[in-house]
């Protein structure tokens, strides 16, 4: 493992352009439950996840009672838990190799905003966060204090609109059979196609389409010139992007070899030692 560390220090410090993707496995180290998991927030109760497969076409077909129905009762457990944590040392790390310059952005399914508090700067949240509200027509974003909901709601004029083309506000989390919002969907591709490193942190990356970004990367080769001994030129056609992964087991990705390699661990243990490994490479 620790000659893994060493590995990914000098691949980062070499590269031009690295980024990091991040799911679950990293925010589960900040006690996130997750959903599907043996404690998970839906195997505990699956009433909860029926609804959210219908939230969706229910907020379309319905903004008002929808928001009416999201605002009356108490506040679901899992939003005052979101609320609640903390960034992990996993978290710092990436946002220290930002700080260094090295790391250009994360590409985040996380809805927690774990590390925007932790000090990342270029954050692209794949799946949306649960503490910003967006517009379904616009796009645009707002922090949730723009709204006053309980005062909308009082004066019934729910459900709140966007104060730049009127259309209806909805949270910002991508619900199922929501198509990732355009502009977040498009800037990770581009970050796909230009990074020559690729970070993977606690995700197996299995969930489509956020699933294609390491597979973009894969396919990229760079052609290099050079001659053979006998003379003959070549065009030599090499992978474009090393790709590191960091995850408690193998995954897809290993399997597929779509990652170079595999630093087994969890993310808060193994990042903050690559970043120990960066500095003394930099000396
Ligand atoms: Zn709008």
């Amino acid at each position: 493992m620790e000659e893994l560390v060493v590995r990914a220090a000098r691949d980062l410090v070499n590269s031009r352009y690295a980024i990091a993707l991040t799911g679950a496995g990293i925010s589960t180290e900040s006690r996130i439950p997750d959903f599907r998991g043996p404690s998970g927030i839906w195997t505990k109760d699956p009433e909860a996840e029926r609804r959210a497969y219908l939230a969706y076409q229910s907020l379309l077909e319905d903004p008002k009672r929808w928001w009416e129905e999201s605002l009356s009762g108490p506040r679901p457990r899992f939003i005052e838990d979101l609320e609640k944590a903390m960034p992990n040392p996993g978290h710092y790390a990436l946002a220290e190799l930002e700080t260094m310059g090295i790391l250009k952005s994360v590409l985040t399914q996380n809805v927690d905003g774990l590390h925007e508090k932790a000090g990342s700067k270029n954050v692209l949240e794949y799946h949306g966060s649960m503490f910003k509200l967006r517009c379904i027509s616009c796009g645009s974003r707002f922090a949730q204090d723009e709204f006053d909901l309980e005062k909308l709601r009082v004066k019934d004029k729910l459900p709140p609109r966007c104060p730049k083309c009127t259309g209806v506000i909805k949270s910002d989390g991508v619900f199922f059979g929501e198509p990732i919002p355009s502009d977040v969907s498009h800037l990770s591709l581009e970050e796909a196609w230009k990074c020559d490193l690729m970070l993977i942190c606690g995700t197996s990356a299995v969930v489509y389409p956020f699933a294609e970004l390491p597979r973009v990367a894969r396919q990229r080769r760079t052609e290099t010139e050079g001659k053979t001994e006998t003379g003959i030129y070549m065009v030599e056609k090499i992978p474009a992007v090393t790709i590191i992964e960091v995850n408690a087991e193998p995954t897809p990705l290993t399997e597929e070899r779509i990652s170079d390699y595999l630093i087994r661990g969890k993310t808060g243990e193994i990042l903050p030692k690559i970043v120990e490994e960066v500095k003394k490479i930099r000396q």
